[in-house]
């Protein structure tokens, strides 16, 4: 079943050219996409439209499930002052319809995304005094709390060291495996990043350049 259907969608910024010029994907339950592409190719743009933060000129989108969000890191969000189990808890908000309080649901979430994220030893420790790997792990943790069942991260291993990026990957395929949590990951990293999803969706220009198994991927000609 098909959690996100993106059908010849154009978007583009005023007065510049098409930063997505028809594309067209699925991404069934279950899979671990990553979402490669020079930088400028269009890929933040379509998680933004795929997550109704900007409307395609053109096309449509459909999706049938709520989608926990990683966007590229800003430096505000390193700066915050809130201790982990705040931020992670923080990402129940969206499940709330009249109330602004937690339920003692959101707790139990956010306290099982915590352990499962190897967390929750150490959740009373401010946000901002965590290395930056941690930092993604937590942020990460808070997108897992606004669903279950799929989430995009946008270049969760940027700036970070390959060891901890490599952290970041397995836990990714682990929750993927042993959660069914549904991934589109958006990375530039791409011949450490492909090693760990089980389909690469490349744009280029806008334009959707392979779509396909990792097997099946090649950069600069040579097979990954
Ligand atoms: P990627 O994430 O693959 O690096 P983006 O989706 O951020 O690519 O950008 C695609 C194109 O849209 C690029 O040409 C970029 O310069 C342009 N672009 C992105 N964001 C904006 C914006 N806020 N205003 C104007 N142009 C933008
Ligand atoms: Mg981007």
């Amino acid at each position: 079943m098909s959690l996100i259907q993106v059908r010849g969608v154009h978007y583009n910024y005023p007065g510049k050219k098409d930063a997505l010029d028809g594309v067209s994907l699925d991404v069934g339950e279950g899979e671990f996409v990553c979402v490669v592409g020079e930088n400028g190719s269009g890929k933040s743009t379509l998680m933004k439209c795929i997550l109704d933060l900007q409307k395609p000129k053109k096309g449509e989108i459909i999706v049938s499930h709520r989608i926990g969000y990683l966007p590229q890191k800003t430096e505000i969000q390193s700066n915050f002052p809130a201790s982990i189990e705040e931020v992670v808890l923080s990402g129940t908000i969206v499940n709330h319809i009249k109330s602004i309080w937690y339920t003692k649901r959101d707790r139990a979430m956010a306290n099982r995304v915590m352990k499962d994220l190897d967390l929750y030893e150490i959740r009373k420790k401010c946000f901002r005094d965590l290395s930056g790997g941690q930092q993604q792990r937590v942020l990460i943790a808070r997108a897992i709390c606004a669903t279950e069942k799929v989430i995009i991260l946008d270049e969760p291993t940027n700036g970070l060291d390959p060891s901890i990026s490599i952290q970041i990957y397995e836990m990714l395929k682990r929750l993927n495996e042993k959660r069914k949590l549904t991934v589109v990951m958006v990375s530039h990293d791409i011949s450490r990043a492909v090693q760990y999803c089980t389909r690469v969706v490349e744009l280029k220009d806008g334009k959707v350049e392979f779509d396909g198994q990792v097997k099946d991927y090649r950069v600069g000609g040579a097979k990954k």
